[in-house]
């Protein structure tokens, strides 16, 4: 299983939901079987029990499962069908902590975030990726995983920390991280600024875990100059930063994203290129 983890920085809303389903759609359109995890950290264990005003409506699976709406955001753009256990959240996993806790699973001992809740993220990521989604049997071949909230916030630290951990375990050419970042342009200066996404990206390294994209979110496409100071101070090749400036319709973020050609640099991180087909995008 080859995974794509999708993190944000700077702010919250920036589009990780749709880049991540796009990255999923490029990738589908080269052949893959492409499967996808939405980790929201916050503690409610669904979305069933939150307001709509506050948090958008809830997204009900075939499963009966009540989750964000970026899984029907995945649904549609993957056609896939998803499980409730798609959606993780930190509700769910402390819940199976803590049931396991007691019935005396843990043998006695001092259970602890690190490593039990990390674990418990850990194995459900991978238990979770291999189930089939799209009408055909077998695991797919790539897991595109979005990890809602802000790199930095306090809830999203067990998810880094585990997803660290995956990452260490599987290996580079098994695991590719996305960052999306935003890029603002300051009214008087007319300048596109970097300094939140080197910060966002600095957090995320302090982390352990480093970028090998960087997804950037701007109201016009990047400069040239604007991608070589990110690439020199985010530590990310210039072919690897992707421009998804705002789109009239977020069904154009896939024919960016392949215009851009990430899904050659994706696919050749993740050591796929010879099984990948050119892209059938319209
Ligand atoms: P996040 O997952 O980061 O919270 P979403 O993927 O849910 O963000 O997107 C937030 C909002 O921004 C949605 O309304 C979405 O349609 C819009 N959006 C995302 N990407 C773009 C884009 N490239 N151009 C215009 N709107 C976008």
């Amino acid at each position: 299983m080859k995974y794509v983890l999708v993190t944000g920085g700077v702010v919250s809303g920036l589009g990780k939901g749709v880049t991540a389903s796009s990255v999923g759609v490029v990738l589908k359109a080269c052949g893959l079987r492409v499967t996808s995890i939405k980790i929201d950290p916050y503690l409610n264990t669904d979305a069933g029990t939150m307001s709509p005003f506050e948090h958008g409506e809830v997204f009900v699976l075939d499963d009966g499962g009540e989750v964000d709406l970026d899984l029907g955001n995945y649904e549609r753009f993957l056609d896939v069908t998803l499980t409730r256990e798609n959606n993780i959240t930190t509700g769910k996993i402390y819940q199976s902590v803590l049931e396991k806790e007691r019935k005396g699973d843990y043998l006695g001992k001092t259970v602890q975030v690190v490593p039990h809740i990390t674990d418990a993220i850990k194995n459900w990521i991978e238990s979770v990726s291999v189930i089939p989604v799209d009408g055909t049997d077998g695991p797919a071949d790539v897991c595109v995983i979005e990890l809602g909230g802000t790199v930095g916030d306090i809830e999203s630290m067990p998810f880094i920390e585990a997803l660290r951990q995956l990452f260490f375990s599987v290996g580079q050419d098994h695991f590719c991280l996305i960052h999306v970042s935003l890029i603002p342009v300051l009214g008087v200066v007319g300048e596109q600024k970097t300094k939140p996404t080197q910060h966002s990206v600095r957090e995320l390294r302090a982390l352990g875990l480093t970028p090998h994209f960087l997804a950037c979110r701007s109201a016009q496409p990047l400069l040239e100059n604007t991608k070589q100071k990110l690439s020199q101070f985010c530590h990310v090749p210039v072919g690897n930063i992707l421009n998804i400036h705002d789109v009239p319709n977020i069904w154009h973020v896939p024919l960016l994203l392949r215009n851009q050609n990430a899904h050659d640099a994706i696919l050749k991180h993740l050591d796929l290129s010879s099984v990948a087909k050119p892209p059938n995008l319209q």
